[in-house]
């Protein structure tokens, strides 16, 4: 069971991660994403989802520094993501990009960085590179992001340590099953990007009902829904009072009937790229 903001996922290596985190994708750097990070942090949030990509992990960095001095928090209690930019995905490419990422955020080390996006003939060289600086303790946990099943056999091939992460598109809209299973079977978290289908959700009469009944709002059934699944997600506001509203899910539980309204609201719907065919 989870039960408060801080609670985490035990990952295969031992390592422990916040079922829930704040999302920062396409929130530019600035007062807005400085104040959302600290905000997330003084409201018991322990993990931020960044990238390469974002253009943000320097401010970022300086919110974790800000958010960490006024609660007096050690680094060790933030659990912090990047991901490496497909651009950058081979060996040594890989390792400089790792450079660049935790000197943007003022790091000593990162709790999990993921590549990406699964380009093909380029992710096996670029897990390589993971594995390597995972060994060297510079990276806590090593994973994929928007990784198929097919995508994830090929990667076993040849890694050497297993994934401990795929992070995918995930929403009522766009439920996983197949893709969950197979990654449980692997013994591979899967988190939720995109938990809240950016937005698109908000007028779903399902959700609508759903939450009407529990007294909640549709965004914190979602939340729910998720961990009670066992998928760790990661929705994004930049606004307190919804950084908040986004935590406040532990004090109710979705019936078993309730879960799987939300799971036949699946219509394999996705709001971002498909991972078998993208062309970045
Ligand atoms: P999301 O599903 O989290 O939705 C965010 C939108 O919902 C924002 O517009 C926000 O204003 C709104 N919102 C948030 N909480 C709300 C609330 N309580 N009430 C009303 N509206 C609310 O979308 P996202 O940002 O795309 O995904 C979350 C995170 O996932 C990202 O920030 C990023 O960290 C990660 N992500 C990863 C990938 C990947 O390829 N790995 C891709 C996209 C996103």
């Amino acid at each position: 069971m989870i039960t408060t903001l801080q609670d985490t996922t035990t990952l295969t290596n031992g390592v422990k991660m916040p079922w829930l985190g704040l999302g920062v994708f396409l929130v530019e750097e600035g007062p807005e994403l400085i104040n959302a990070v600290k905000s997330a942090i003084k409201h018991g949030y322990r993990s931020i989802d960044t990238a390469a990509i974002y253009e943000n992990e320097a401010g970022v960095g300086q919110a974790i520094q800000e958010g960490l001095a006024e609660t007096g928090l050690p680094r060790e209690e933030l659990f912090v993501t990047s991901k490496v930019w497909n651009a950058d995905l081979g060996y040594e490419a890989t390792l400089a990009a790792f450079e660049t990422s935790l000197n943007k955020l003022g790091l000593d080390y990162l709790d999990l960085y993921l590549i990406h996006w699964p380009v093909e003939g380029k992710y096996q060289d670029a897990w390589r590179a993971l594995e390597t600086l995972y060994k060297a303790g510079k990276i806590k946990a090593i994973g994929v992001s928007n990784f198929q099943i097919h995508h994830l056999k090929t990667l076993l091939e040849t890694a050497e340590i297993k994934p401990m992460i795929n992070q995918v598109e995930r929403h009522p809209r766009l439920t996983q099953e197949e893709l969950i299973a197979f990654c449980r079977e692997q013994d591979i978290q899967v988190e939720a990007w995109s938990p809240l289908m950016q937005g698109q959700l908000f007028d779903n009469p399902v959700l609508h009902e759903i939450a009407t009944k529990y007294g909640k709002s549709i965004a914190q059934i979602i939340i729910r829904w998720d961990l009670q699944q066992g998928i760790v997600t990661i929705p994004k506001s930049t606004k307190e009072h919804r950084i908040i509203e986004n935590s406040s899910v532990f004090d109710f539980t979705l019936t078993a009937e309730d879960m799987a309204k939300i799971d036949q609201l699946n219509q394999n719907h996705r709001v971002g790229p498909d991972p078998d065919n993208f062309d970045f």
